[in-house]
Formats: C-alpha cells, sequence, structure tokens
C-alpha cells in the first residue's frame, strides 16, 4: 500500500468499472478522494479497479447499479454517504452507444441511450446535489461528446442524449452556482475505450486523419481534465465544456 496522502474527500463516479470512469476513479484516488463508483454488470472489472484504489491507501465502495433506475441511484448515493461520508465530487460517465441512423432506429435503441445517458445524469444529480446545497458545495462533471456538441452521423439517440447533458449542466450551473456548487461538462473526442474498440480499422484510420493531433486520446487524457475540474484549481469555473478531442473540432 502507498501512502494514502492528505484526505480530500468522497468522489463519486459512475461507469467507474471501465474506460473513462476507470481512469478517473485511479487518477481521483490518487488525487486522495475516497471513492465509490457503480457499474451495470461486470464484476470482474470492478473489483479490479477497486483493488487499485485500495492498493492507494483510499477507501472504496462499489455497487452494481443501473444509473437509468432512479431509485438504485438514490439507494446507492445514500449507501455513500451513510458508509463513505459525504460527497464532494460527482462524476457522471455511465454511458452506451447503440448507434443507427435514424430511420432504421429501433425505439428500444432510442430508449437505451436516453434513459442511460441522460436519464442517468439526471438521476444520478438529483441525488447528490441537494445533499450538497445543505453543506454549502461540491463540484459535478458530467460526460457528454463531441457528438454532443457538434452531432454526428447515425449517432442521433447518443448526440441528444450527449447534447441534453450539456444543456443539464449548464442550467445546474446556473441554478446551483449561489450554493457553493459548481457543474461543468467534458466532451471527449475518440478516446481509446471498449466503447471506440468496436469501430472497424478502415473508420479508425478515416478518424485520425480528422484529428489534429493525430490519436485517439487515452482515458487518463480525459480524467486528468476531470481531475483539475473538481479540485480547487478550478474554483472559478462551472457551466463550461471542455473538449478534449485531440483538435477534431477544430
Ligand atoms: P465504456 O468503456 O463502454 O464503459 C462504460 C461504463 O459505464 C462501464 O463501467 C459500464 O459498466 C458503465 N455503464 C454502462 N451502462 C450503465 C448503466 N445503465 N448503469 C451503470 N453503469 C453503466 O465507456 P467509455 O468509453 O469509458 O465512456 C465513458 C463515458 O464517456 C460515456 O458517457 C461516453 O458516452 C463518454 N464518451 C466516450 C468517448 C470515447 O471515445 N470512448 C467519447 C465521448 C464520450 P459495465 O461494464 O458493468 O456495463
Amino acid at each position: 500500500m502507498t501512502d494514502p496522502g492528505t484526505d480530500v474527500g468522497v468522489a463519486l463516479v459512475t461507469g467507474g468499472s471501465r474506460g473513462i470512469g476507470r481512469a478517473v476513479v485511479a487518477r481521483l484516488a490518487r488525487d486522495g478522494y475516497d471513492i465509490a463508483f457503480c457499474y451495470r454488470s461486470d464484476d470482474q472489472s470492478a473489483e479490479l479497479v477497486a483493488k487499485d484504489v485500495r492498493e492507494t491507501g483510499r477507501r472504496v465502495l462499489t455497487r452494481r447499479v443501473d444509473v437509468a433506475d432512479r431509485s438504485q441511484v438514490q439507494a446507492f448515493v445514500d449507501a455513500v454517504e451513510e458508509g463513505l461520508g459525504p460527497v464532494r465530487a460527482a462524476i457522471t460517465s455511465a454511458g452506451i452507444t447503440r448507434d443507427k441512423p435514424l430511420v432504421l432506429m429501433p425505439d428500444e435503441d432510442w430508449d437505451a441511450v436516453i434513459r442511460t445517458n441522460l436519464d442517468g445524469t439526471y438521476n444520478l444529480a438529483r441525488s447528490v446535489v441537494f445533499p450538497m446545497i445543505k453543506r454549502g458545495g461540491g463540484a459535478l462533471v458530467t460526460l457528454s461528446s463531441v457528438a454532443g456538441v457538434a452531432g454526428n452521423a447515425g449517432q442521433t439517440n447518443y448526440s441528444a442524449s450527449k447534447a441534453g447533458i450539456i444543456g443539464f449542466t449548464r442550467s445546474l450551473a446556473k441554478e446551483a452556482g449561489r450554493y457553493g456548487i459548481r457543474a461543468n461538462a467534458v466532451a471527449p473526442g475518440f478516446i481509446e475505450t471498449d466503447m471506440t474498440a468496436v469501430l472497424t480499422e478502415k473508420t479508425a484510420k478515416e478518424m485520425r486523419k480528422k484529428i489534429a493531433l493525430g490519436r485517439f486520446g487515452s482515458p487518463d487524457d480525459v480524467a486528468d481534465t476531470v481531475s483539475f475540474l473538481v479540485s480547487d484549481r478550478a474554483a472559478y469555473i462551472t457551466g463550461q465544456v471542455f473538449q478534449v478531442d485531440g483538435g477534431i473540432s477544430l
């Protein structure tokens, strides 16, 4: 076990078992947070992530939660506040894609993406913000996407959910700023995770050509931005959208 360092409070991450959420968990544990994270079904990955957190000397609480289910999310937040203490930073990374052209979109794929990505963000914020208001502060970071900023063919459902997250985050920043709560969105471009591993090599090559830095990002590229945004170094930043996209949006 390494020296746990200074205790900076509790960070809660949805979708913390894989990809970007996993990197955020690791980074925030190194920053000194005790960690709570949820995931949908992959117990094995979750246990590996939890083990890594314990090795930093920080406490960790994990649970299977469907973020689309409001009561499961509320029960999770209650368990975290009781088990670890007040949530100071909340990061909504749980997300899915179900890509199809609009004319071929099954209603279930529309519903699943909106419920997981957009409702999931609402559900978590709905549960953590009021306790944060009562305590006089906290920081939220939501995971949007460049697809939510610029749109993306084949992703009407995903882009709508991610654009919704931007509107949600900006509105929350305006509404809760006076209570010491900051809310910012991170909009990644192409990041190397299971979500982008499904791209064919041809598509990946075409995408790389459009990225100014010429490569996909790493989950750590996003985690570093999240670490900054939840910290006091970002004390005067709220309601912003940070594109971590290697310049694909230029
Ligand atoms: P990922 O590797 O597919 O991991 C998704 C994570 O979310 C897993 O921990 C998964 O848990 C969890 N999850 C999925 N549905 C859930 C649900 N209903 N309830 C609770 N947890 C759920 O995804 P990623 O690439 O890291 O993406 C993370 C976030 O960044 C997403 O919001 C995504 O839209 C956004 N983003 C990613 C990229 C990219 O290029 N990767 C780009 C832009 C934005 P299980 O494994 O247990 O299912």
